[in-house]
């Protein structure tokens, strides 16, 4: 079989950046070659050591390579919902997304929805993803399949919800527990997709869903979970209201088995010091959604605050309460958001994050999120001078940390020059 053999400026990160001079954290090859084979990285090195005869080499200067982007949260079928107007969280819900989610009972519409969600993905550099689909079987199968027929390495689950949702959308605690069990017994671990227990939040389950859905984790503790937790006071005020016995909101989880150090926790923003105990104590890890927190007025993620407690926090876009697929974008609102509360974010560590952070915080940092020699050869081209507007600002960079900072503030989708997944290139092609 031809191996790929792909050709630019090549930069992985090894171990979180502590600072802006943290170069020791990444490594960087000015001309760099990136040997793929059978779908994983074979070999990286300067382009004059590596043998390239009989090797197809793919000219990528002067772009820069790195590993595919890594979106630790997001909506499925809520693709057509973003930018909704003048809501919060609870009437966003009410108002837009939940009565969009129904029409994922139609397995023709998931099916359509599907191949323009893994579509945007692609053109925008994001190759894992770990996604809720609506409550209905059907959504979950059309992502999956459609994950599959891409070969990406992706997440997924069925929501569970069994209340304070429109007909169409509830399950019940049984049918939840059943639909989901059967789901992840087909998917987790064919090819590269993995399942994600997902019960929605505290407001659309009752006790005796969660109950099940640990018990479910407890079957299960390889697979993720996934739900949101402390975005919005009226959110946090209502799920008090509605677990009265609960010691605080991550409570309703905790005493059902669903924390642990594969839960991922969407948003996480107003937390009450037990509450970042409990999660030091599982090793569960906060989500930043910075896009989604803006749009819907959320509030603030304590980015140090939290880090300094050694939490390891992922960072996505949360379409459809997000407003944007690109993780460049992300990183840019991360910026802003950390800016208002007086932290910095430092384009080593959003680059660091975009990758190899979060395949760290879903514990896939083996497979993805570098360029490694045998990990999956998911890879993204990216151009500094993509646009005018780039192009003009990149004629005063000197310095790599620069470029990285302009691409982190100016870029987007079209400053994805490539997208490869498992070594094909996926862009160009779509
Ligand atoms: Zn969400």
């Amino acid at each position: 079989m031809t191996k790929t053999v792909l050709r630019g400026r090549i930069l992985s990160f090894e171990r979180e950046p502590q600072s802006p001079e943290d170069v020791e954290a990444f490594s960087y090859i000015e001309d760099g070659a990136l040997v793929i084979a059978d779908g994983l990285i074979e070999a990286v090195g300067t382009f004059d050591e590596i043998n390239t005869s009989e090797c197809n080499v793919v000219d990528h200067r002067p772009n820069l390579l790195m590993a595919g982007f890594v979106d630790t949260h997001l909506h499925f079928p809520q693709v057509q919902v973003i930018a909704s107007w003048g809501a919060q969280l609870l009437d966003w819900l009410n108002n837009y997304t939940f009565p969009e989610e129904t029409r994922f009972v139609d397995k023709a519409h998931a099916d359509g929805i599907a191949k323009v969600f893994f579509d945007q993905l692609i053109a925008h550099g994001t190759t894992s993803a770990v996604a809720y689909c609506s409550v209905h079987t059907e959504s979950a199968e059309a992502y999956f399949e459609e994950a599959a027929r891409r070969d990406m390495r992706m997440i997924g689950g069925k929501v569970m919800m069994d209340r304070n949702a429109p007909d169409g959308l509830r399950d019940t605690p049984q049918s939840g527990y059943d639909d989901s069990k059967a789901m992840l017994e087909k998917w987790h671990g064919r090819g590269r997709a993995l399942y994600a227990i997902t019960p929605r939040f505290a407001i659309t389950s009752t006790q005796e869903q969660l109950e099940m859905a640990g018990a479910l984790a407890g079957e299960f503790p390889e697979c993720h979970i996934q739900t949101h937790l402390s975005e919005n006071h009226d959110e946090i005020a209502l799920t008090k209201e509605l677990f009265p016995e609960a010691r605080d909101y991550i409570d309703v989880y905790q005493q059902v088995g669903l924390l642990t150090d594969k839960s991922l926790l969407g948003h996480s923003i107003h937390l009450e010091p037990r509450e970042i105990d409990a999660m030091v104590d599982t090793g569960a890890h906060p989500v930043f959604c910075p896009t989604s927190n803006l749009f819907l007025g959320s509030g603030l993620f304590d980015y140090e605050g939290l880090r300094a407690r050694g939490l390891v926090s992922g960072v996505a876009t949360d379409i459809g309460g997000g407003t944007s697929y690109s993780m460049l974008t992300t990183l840019a609102e991360g910026y802003k958001v950390l800016a208002l509360r007086g932290q910095k974010l430092h384009p080593f560590r959003a680059f660091d994050w975009i990758t190899r952070g979060n395949a760290e915080t879903l514990g896939l940092a083996d497979k993805i999120g570098t360029l490694e020699p045998g990990t999956e050869a998911d890879v993204v081209v990216l151009d500094a001078r993509a646009t005018e507007a780039m192009a003009i600002r990149m004629d005063r960079v000197e310095t790599l940390a620069e470029e990285l900072f302009l691409l982190q503030v100016m870029g987007d989708d079209r400053a994805i020059a490539e997208t490869y997944v498992a070594g094909k290139a996926m862009k160009q092609a779509v």
